[in-house]
């Protein structure tokens, strides 16, 4: 007999936990406890899923849409997805390139899996979305980090991704609107950066999940439709979680060349098979009614940008915090490197003493910042802010 049981997988002990999950669990319980918490740690919207797309989903339930479906989605939700990106960017996509999946993450995930072998090394900015690390490493593959800081806005450049390219880069994973950081790319940007990608024949995981949350005068450009060489190598990823407050319902997509489609279909069909059948027909309304969806995106897109704008402005206000205003998503992204305070302990003794909950910099591979969701209510921003302010006072 042996005393213990052999160690778990190296995947098991290499994985580390979703640190945003972590501190919304924190103050949830918190919440649950009693306590007056003030939640800027949510990455989802705070709104509730329209309506026509629920009731869509409840008509093909009752409809008994209850079986298993093709694995990369229902027929008429893959025309549709293929359809949109004609429609919003001219992109000519045919229902074949596209994968619908259990959620953009696992959309990201099936990219990853079908671009990396053991040994690549995949490029990832940061600050970077928590996700795209544990997933290269989950594939045997090796995540390189570049800071792209401040003084970039936030935003990988041509040089900084040049001097990372090794001849075992495989992959760039570029993420516009940023989570966390908001920061939108502009065209010129965008394309410098796929020549350079081009040039060193690397596949682009191209993360549009924010595409919708723009500001001002910014616009979403997707990269795929720069040109026919850069088609052929970008994977576009996005989904239903975040343009239509549809989180809970698990719902990605994956566009990308027929072949690298396929491959993702595969790699799908043997993990999870189908994304929830009926899910996918709530999904369907959201793409064929275009002017109740332009609608309530918009009505989100007004609160959202009303709160970015305060919080922003009241941010600044605070003595030795600064904070760029970002252009997109639902995140801000303010330095609180003056207080010589690792962010880690910022956002604990933040949370104990003021009950406000802020995901540490050092998450999202950018040491002194926090990231501040402001997918929550005018008032909670408006407490919240206040009591930061309090905080900083004290350091
Ligand atoms: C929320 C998010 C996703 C996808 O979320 P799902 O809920 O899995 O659809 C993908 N990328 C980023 C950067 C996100 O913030």
């Amino acid at each position: 007999m042996h005393s213990d049981p052999p160690p778990l997988s190296l995947w098991a002990r290499n994985i580390s936990p979703s640190p945003t999950l972590a501190v919304d669990a924190k103050a949830k319980a918190l919440k649950a406890a009693g306590e007056d918490v003030c939640g800027f740690a949510a990455g989802e919207p705070d709104f509730d899923t329209p309506d026509f797309i629920k009731e869509a989903c409840i008509a093909a339930l009752r409809a008994g849409k209850t079986k298993y479906a093709p694995t990369p989605g229902i027929a008429e939700l893959r025309e549709a997805v293929a359809e949109r990106y004609g429609a919003d960017y001219g992109l000519k996509v045919a229902p074949g390139q596209v994968v619908v999946s259990p959620g953009g993450k696992f959309s990201c995930y099936l990219a990853i899996l079908a671009t990396c072998s053991p040994g690549d090394e995949a490029i990832i900015p940061a600050p970077f979305w928590v996700s795209y690390p544990e997933m290269v490493k989950l594939a045997g593959a090796v995540p390189k980090q570049v800071l792209a800081g401040e003084a970039t806005g936030f935003k990988l450049t041509p040089a900084l991704l040049e001097a990372a390219i090794t001849p075992k880069t495989r992959l760039l994973i570029l993420n516009s609107p940023s989570n966390p950081t908001g920061a939108v790319y502009t065209r010129p940007e965008l394309e410098a950066i796929v020549a350079v990608a081009l040039r060193h024949n690397l596949y682009l995981l191209s993360d549009e999940i924010y595409e919708y949350l723009v500001y001002g005068d910014a616009k979403h450009h997707c990269p795929a439709t720069f040109s026919k060489e850069a088609e052929a190598r970008i994977l576009v990823a996005s989904g239903f979680s975040k343009p239509f407050a549809m989180t809970g319902w698990r719902l990605g997509t994956l566009v990308a060349p027929a072949p690298i489609a396929k491959a993702c279909a595969e790699l799908q069909s043997q993990i999870s098979s189908n994304a929830t059948t009926f899910a996918q027909y709530g999904a369907l309304a959201a793409l064929r009614e275009r002017e109740k969806a332009r609608t309530a995106i918009a009505l989100m897109l007004a609160a959202f940008d009303r709160r970015r704008r305060f919080l922003h402005t009241e941010l600044n206000k605070i003595p030795g915090v600064s904070c760029l205003l970002a252009q997109g998503a639902f995140y801000l992204f303010p330095s609180i490197a003056k207080f010589g305070l690792g962010s880690q302990e910022f956002c604990t003794r933040l949370l104990e003493k003021e009950k406000v909950a802020a995901v540490p910099g050092s998450a999202f591979g950018a040491e002194g910042f926090l990231r501040l969701s402001y997918a929550t209510s005018d008032e909670v921003i408006a407490k919240g802010v206040a009591r930061l302010a309090n905080f900083c006072r004290t350091l």
